[in-house]
């Protein structure tokens, strides 16, 4: 079974999603290719759904301490 990493990108700080069992992800954002063992794992997940309602849910909250 394919697990799900939520990350944070190390140099723009913003989370993405990323497969278990990659080594590599380009971050949508920054452009800049993270080494995913070791970048900051922010939770584990077994199923996509689950991984993304909680990334979009990070995100959220991000942008409203940016705003705050
Ligand atoms: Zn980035």
């Amino acid at each position: 079974m394919t697990s799900f990493l939520i990350v944070v990108c190390s140099r723009c700080g913003k989370f993405l999603l990323a497969k278990a069992g990659q080594k590599t992800r380009t971050c949508p954002y920054c452009g800049s290719r993270i080494i995913l063992d070791r970048c900051k794992r922010v939770a584990t997940f077994e199923d996509v759904g689950a991984a993304s309602a909680t990334l979009k849910k990070l995100k959220r909250e991000a942008a409203e301490r940016r705003r705050s």
